[in-house]
Order: C-alpha cells, then structure tokens, then sequence
C-alpha cells in the first residue's frame, strides 16, 4: 500500500488535493461545487463520459438529500468511484486463477512503447517469486530489440525465454512456447506480441492466429489476454482501449507508468467505459513496481 501511496502521489496532488480547493469556503454541495468537480475529474483524464456518469449521480444524491455537506462531497465520491470500477478478482499473485490451468495462458498486447515488455518481466518476476514456474514467449519477432529485451528479463528474473529468429512467425513462437511448457510441466506462459496498430483487420488476424494456435496446444487458452496500457497518456490509452478491445477479447488491463503521472484518473474511465478490470498497475520501472490492483486500496489511496 505504501509503493502504491507514493507510486500515485502526483494523481493525489494533481486531482484530489484540488478537490478541497474546490470545496473551501463552501457548506454545501452546490452547481458550483459540482462544477468544480466535473472540471477536476475531466482534466484529470477520467474522462467526459465517466466524469458526467458521475457527477449525475452526485447530484441525484444531494436532490435527494437535500443539504448535503461539502465534508461528505469525499465520501460520495469515493463510493461512486469504486462503483464504477470493474471488479478484479485477484488479489495475490498466487491466486486460484494461476492455479486452476496449467500452463495458464497470457497473452499480452499493446502497442510499442506503453511498458509491454517491461510489465512482463515484472509479472513474471512476481510470479517465480510465489514458486511458480513461468516461461516467456518473444512472439513480438517485427523488432529485433524486442526479443533481446525479454530474453534480457529472462536472465534478470531468472525464467525460460522461447524465442525464434526475427522475422518469423509469431503463432510458430506461440506454438512452441505452450508445447514446451506442457512438457516441462510450466505454470505460467506469457506470450508478448507485437504492438502494431497497422489497421484493425491486420491486428485481428494476427493476434487471431496466434490465439487459435495457443487454444489448439492447450484448450481453453489463452485464459487471459493483457492490454497493456500507458496511463500517463490520457485519450491516447482511451483510444487504443478502444482499439484493441475490437480486434480480440481483452479481459484485463495493465495501467503502466502511474507513477509519473497526474493522469491516474484514467484508471477510473477506463475500467467504466470499457468493463474490463484493470488486473496490473505499474508504479515504477523497477522489478518490484508491478501490483495487482485492488479498488479499494486505488480509492483509499487517491484520498489519503
Ligand atoms: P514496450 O515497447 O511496450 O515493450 O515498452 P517497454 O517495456 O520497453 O517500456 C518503455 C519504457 O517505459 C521503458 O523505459 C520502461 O522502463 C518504462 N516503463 C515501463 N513501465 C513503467 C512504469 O510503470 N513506470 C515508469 N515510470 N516507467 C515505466
């Protein structure tokens, strides 16, 4: 909770500590004080539709309250907030999900640049660490950079790296990463793909063809397919949200980079408008800034 604490400090400063600005001097929950607030949520890249959503509900809460007080603006706000959260039901990295399939399956996506690589080899590090046996899969063969980089974190956390020769079939990676973790009896395969959001059909088959090669080596596979996500990019993370979700079933959310951000709003809108919940937030670029997210503590820690 304290890495968490510090890893949003600048989102706490940017955006709640305005809140009491938005409030001082004031008793009530007036249009003012709602005005404020709507202002302090969009530029803090909640985003206008989560943002209305809202303050809707705030307002429908003082109409029918009445005189609600600015002192209880914090606490609306809070619980609004952690319902609009999509719920995620892990919380420690040895949880029934990793346990339920063996190998579980992930396949991460995402364009270049948003933490990708560096969200795995933290993953993967959490993992080993609750004695899980992990293997990555270099299936991002465009970039040659890309694949050194994973065999890189192998080394640095101490994992099995299948890799092919650049330029080769990334299904053909996937295939012989999930083969060889059947065979080694491995817990955990994270797969990378490549981060190219060249057109939506390209994207589709690509990580189609992967995906179907990954269900024909273990059934049910990939348990969960990662979009990996820079929240310090505001809209930009919205679009490719929006992006990535068309061309294959996301269902969770890595946010990268809060710690360098007053945008940590996004988190917030991202998990409302798209009802995928964010699993992973990267705080940090260090092996250990990598935690599960839990809502509670997210909120808890925006107003403390
Ligand atoms: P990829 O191209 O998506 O694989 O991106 P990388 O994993 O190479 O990361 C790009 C840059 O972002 C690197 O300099 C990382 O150290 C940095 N980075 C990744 N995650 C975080 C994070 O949570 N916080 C911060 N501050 N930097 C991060």
């Amino acid at each position: 909770t304290e890495a968490l604490n510090s890893g949003l400090e600048k989102t706490k400063q940017g955006f709640f500590s305005k809140l009491t600005k938005a409030v001082a001097g004031r008793s009530t929950i007036d249009a003012e004080v709602l005005d404020n607030l709507e202002e302090i949520l969009v530029t803090s890249d909640v985003g206008v539709a989560t943002t209305l959503k809202i303050i809707e509900r705030i307002e429908d809460r003082v109409a029918k309250d009445k005189y609600l007080s600015t002192n209880e603006l914090q606490q609306l706000l809070r619980e609004e907030i952690q319902l609009l959260l999509a719920e995620n039901n892990s919380n420690d990295f040895r949880n029934f999900e990793y346990g339920n399939h063996k190998p579980y399956v992930i396949m991460v996506v995402g364009v270049n640049g948003v933490g990708k690589t560096t969200t795995i080899g933290k993953l993967a590090h959490k993992l080993k660490q609750e004695n899980l046996k992990v293997v990555l899969g270099a299936a991002d063969t465009f970039r040659a950079a890309a694949v050194d980089q994973i065999k890189l974190w192998g080394e640095r956390v101490g994992v099995r790296v299948v890799a092919q020769a650049m330029g080769s079939d990334p299904a053909s990676v996937a295939f012989d990463t999930l083969q060889s973790a059947v065979a080694n009896q491995e817990d955990v395969v994270i797969i990378d793909t490549a981060g190219r959001l060249h057109n939506k059909v390209g994207l589709m088959n690509e990580l189609g063809k992967i995906k179907k090669v990954m269900e024909r080596v273990v059934p049910g596979a990939p348990h969960e397919i990662l979009l990996v996500l820079d929240g310090s990019t505001g809209q930009n993370a919205f679009e490719q949200c929006k992006q990535f979700t068309e061309a294959t079933d996301v269902n969770a959310l890595a946010i990268t980079k809060l710690d360098g951000t007053a945008k940590g709003g996004v988190v917030i809108g991202i998990s409302d408008q798209f009802k995928i919940p964010v699993k992973y937030i990267g705080v940090g670029e260090k092996i250990n800034d990598l935690q599960l997210f839990d809502k509670k503590e997210f909120v808890n820690s925006l107003f403390s």
